[in-house]
């Protein structure tokens, strides 16, 4: 599992600037997508090829008990709490404030791993700037620029090192796909894990050994096997599966991570808010492979049915490759097609595309559309493969590639994924321009 570090700090101090820091290197075709909201606050970083999950717990300001900053206080003492480290930025300029010592009681409190982080230390002496946060008693502080990236990779290796490397895929395949069942509080996340593990023979329920693990659950439907991601902390009583935990987006990020197909659940008696589009969102950047249910259709009138499409085809069109189910978990309603889904999205996400029928393709879509020139620059491509699965990968080899335009880059995908009759999951390009 990745590693997820939190940021904290009273305001000002430059968490958001570490943060931008940390995750910018970012999928630029994820980046541009058209509709997509992102969160800004959970993001994923990469020190090397490893990953971790940042969360940037905005100001954390100890007084604020209602409205709109109680819930984000709420918000981010979960991160707290569920943090394998906690990275306390103070500002180096400023010196200690009585508000640093507060929260540094706080955070004593929680008994996670924190590192004391001077930031905005550039040009400073740093063994003067660290003296002054000794007293905050988290030891010798680490001096850094977030706005210069002095001292950062430092900061991150040392956050990072208590944790093992998580082993590279050996999944076998035997548990069939890993599904996570995602989506915002009270849309019948539960209720449909009941639906889907209620009557079906639930193969083995292991308990996690501690709480970095996810609870993974293996089920049979129809014949065929299944592994559920759980996002809650699920507990069984007696006949039924109930979610002892509260929603909690870095168990929701976690479980997308472990999961081949994520099923995003949606609650049609309620419009689709900005939670929504940041779980779609998160889904996306992940890569994974992904099927919509809009569930609780039972509750509405065909008046609201239309508008809702509606609403969903507009809001998350950055989604149009996934399928849609309208369903009623409490039902038991469309829960059979939905699974079919399951299937086709794995299926596809798992795809193996040879290289001859890549290259034709790729020689068709220039034939329909060639890549534009830029300058004095005639991108040409020349023979593609394929780089990976889940999502599939198609890395296509050539000449000045890198002038050809994110337009023509999803022009590209599109064509693949017609083609290929991708349905489910996402496709991504790579270019690999010859070096002569
Ligand atoms: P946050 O409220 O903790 O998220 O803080 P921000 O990231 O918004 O930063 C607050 C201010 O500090 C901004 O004006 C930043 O440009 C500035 N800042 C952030 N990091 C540094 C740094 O390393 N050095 C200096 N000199 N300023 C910084
Ligand atoms: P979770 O927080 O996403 O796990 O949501 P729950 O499964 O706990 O469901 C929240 C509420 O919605 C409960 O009162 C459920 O009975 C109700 N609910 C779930 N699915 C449906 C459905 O298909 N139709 C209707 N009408 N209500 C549902």
């Amino acid at each position: 599992m990745k590693p997820t570090l939190v940021l904290v700090g009273r305001p000002n101090v430059g968490k958001s600037t570490l943060f931008n820091r940390l995750t910018r290197s970012r999928d630029a075709l994820v980046a541009d997508m058209p509709g997509l909201t992102r969160d800004r606050h959970y993001g994923i970083g990469r020190l090397g090829d490893r990953p971790y999950f940042v969360v940037d717990t905005g100001g954390l300001e100890p007084a604020a008990k209602d409205g709109i900053l109680a819930e984000m206080a709420r918000q981010a003492d979960q991160a707290i709490a569920e943090a394998d480290a906690l990275l306390f930025l103070v500002d180096g300029r400023a010196g200690l404030t009585p508000q640093d010592k507060q929260i540094a009681v706080e955070l004593r409190r929680t008994g996670r791993p924190v590192h004391l982080v001077v930031n905005k230390g550039e040009g400073m002496n740093r063994a003067v700037v660290a003296a002054d946060f000794h007293e905050l008693g988290f030891g010798d502080p680490i001096v850094i620029s977030a706005s210069h990236g002095d001292g950062v990779r430092g900061l991150i290796d040392a956050a990072l090192a208590p944790f093992p490397v998580d082993p590279e895929g050996e999944d076998d395949g035997s548990g069939g796909p890993k599904v996570a069942i995602i989506g915002r509080p009270n849309v019948g996340k539960s209720t449909l894990i009941n639906a889907l593990l209620g009557e079906e023979r639930v193969i083995a329920f292991d308990m996690p050994g501690t709480t970095r693990d996810a609870i993974s659950i293996p089920f049979e439907r129809n014949g065929k096997n299944y592994t559920l991601i759980d996002t809650a902390g699920l507990r069984r009583k007696g006949k039924v599966f109930e979610a002892i935990e509260k929603f909690s987006v870095i168990k929701t990020l976690q479980a997308i991570e472990q999961s081949n197909v994520a099923v995003l659940v949606l609650d049609a008696s309620q419009d689709i808010s900005e939670q929504d589009a940041h779980i779609a969102g998160f889904a996306l950047e992940s890569g994974r492979a992904m099927v919509v249910a809009v569930n609780k259709w039972d509750a509405v009138d065909s008046y609201r049915r239309e508008q809702l499409k509606n609403d969903l085809a507009r809001k998350l069109n950055f989604l149009s490759w996934a399928k849609f189910h309208y369903i009623s978990a409490l039902e038991g309603d469309g829960i059979g097609a939905l699974m079919r889904s399951v299937d086709g999205a794995y299926a596809a996400a798992m795809i193996k595309l040879a290289t001859p029928k890549l290259t034709r393709t790729l020689q068709a879509a220039i034939t329909k559309q060639a890549p534009p020139r830029h300058g004095i620059f005639r991108p040409k491509m020349r023979y593609a493969h394929q780089g990976g699965s889940n999502p599939p990968v198609v890395v296509v080899h050539g000449n000045a590639l890198e002038h050809i335009p994110d337009s023509y880059k999803r022009f590209l995908e599109r064509n693949f994924m017609e083609v290929f009759k991708l349905q489910g999951t996402p496709l991504r390009i790579q270019f690999k321009t010859a070096r002569n």
